[in-house]
Formats: C-alpha cells, sequence, structure tokens
C-alpha cells in the first residue's frame, strides 16, 4: 500500500480550494493520516466514506476540502457527509474491510493557530482569506504542512464499523407538472398526477 502524502495535493488543493489559508492544508494533513492509519486508496468511486463533524458557518469549514481533495470523498460522489457537531473530526469508514478511524486535529495545534496574524490581523476582522498576504499567510501554510504528525493530529486505533449497503437509485421521471427530470423515490402524487416536491407544494 502506497502512502499518501499531503504535499502532492498541496497545489491541486488551493487551486480547488480557491484561496490559500491553513485550514485546507489541515484537511490534507488530516485527511492522509486517516488514510493511512486504515491503508487505503484515494476513492475512486465511494469505496472509502468520511464522517466529517462540521457544522454550517463557523470558522475553518475550509478543513473539508482540503478531506475532499486528497480523500476523494467528494460531495458529488457523496462519500462525505457532516454530522453537524462543530468539530474537526473526522471518522472515514472502508466498505471492503468494515474498518474505520477516527482523526482529529489536536485543539492545542488549532489554538496556536488561532493566534497567528493570519486569524488576529484579517480574518477575525472580517477581511477574506483570498486578501490576506501572502507573507502573512505562507507561513502558517508551511507550519501545518511540515508539523510533526504527533504534534497535529490524533489517530484511534483501527476499529470495526458497520454501515448499511449502499444503493443507488437509476429510475427517473418526468414531472408532470414542470417537466423536470426526478429521482423516482423523490416523487409524489397530487391529484393523480406525478409530480416532483417543487410542485407537490404548489
Ligand atoms: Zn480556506
Ligand atoms: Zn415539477
Amino acid at each position: 500500500m502506497s502512502t499518501i502524502n499531503p504535499q502532492d495535493w498541496l497545489e491541486f488543493g488551493q487551486k480547488f480550494h480557491g484561496h490559500k489559508c491553513p485550514a485546507m492544508p489541515l484537511g490534507l494533513r488530516t485527511g492522509a493520516a486517516a488514510m493511512n492509519a486504515l491503508g487505503v486508496e484515494r476513492a475512486k468511486d465511494g469505496q472509502i466514506l468520511a464522517f466529517v463533524d462540521l457544522g454550517e458557518d463557523h470558522c475553518a469549514t475550509c478543513y473539508a476540502d482540503g478531506l475532499q481533495v486528497i480523500m476523494g470523498t467528494t460531495f458529488g460522489k457523496g462519500n462525505i457527509k457532516k454530522t453537524h457537531k462543530g468539530k474537526w473530526a473526522v471518522t472515514l469508514v472502508d466498505r471492503e474491510s468494515g474498518k474505520a478511524v477516527r482523526v482529529t486535529p489536536k485543539a492545542e495545534a488549532m489554538l496556536q493557530n488561532k493566534q497567528s496574524d493570519f486569524f488576529k490581523k484579517y480574518r477575525e476582522k472580517g477581511i477574506p482569506a483570498s486578501k490576506v498576504p501572502s507573507e502573512v499567510v505562507d507561513p502558517l501554510i508551511v507550519k501545518v504542512m511540515s508539523a510533526p504528525q504527533e504534534m497535529l493530529l490524533n489517530i484511534s486505533n483501527v476499529y470495526d464499523y458497520k454501515l448499511e449497503p449502499k444503493k443507488d437509485s437509476f429510475n427517473g421521471f418526468v414531472c408532470d407538472e414542470c417537466g423536470e427530470m426526478t429521482v423516482e423515490e423523490y416523487g409524489r402524487i397530487k391529484s393523480g398526477k406525478h409530480v416532483c416536491i417543487d410542485c407537490a407544494a404548489k
């Protein structure tokens, strides 16, 4: 099993993500550690599934883009899910082996980042990450990318994890009212017509 190197994904990750920040690279480090602990490859399909404890509208959600990039667990493939706990742990599950690992960025490392100029002088004052000068953000990225794993992350033992079998629906219909393509399971019957949720609500 080849080990995943987060550095190999930094440039692509920044391109995908849109700006330079320390949270996306932290996602790369965390995702790589989870994959290496579990001994899995980047997901081509839905081989691995990630549960990330992020919520909505809080700092460092950029972290999830690092996870998506490095693990191939993506919104499009549906193999990454938020648990809405407002934390940064990720639980990575390998469907084939039925094993999982939970990796958490260490609180001390995250608190230290929060004391940086990037947060204090820019982000907490509402300045978007893309407007932060390179000389401020670059050293922070280097720090996250080069920190020894034991300083940055808590990695659980590998444990058994039971997943329900995945079943994708390939069935669809055309809504009788709006004419839009709709997945069968999301259809509704309204006055004898086969309609989508939008049209059912009208
Ligand atoms: Zn970001
Ligand atoms: Zn409709």
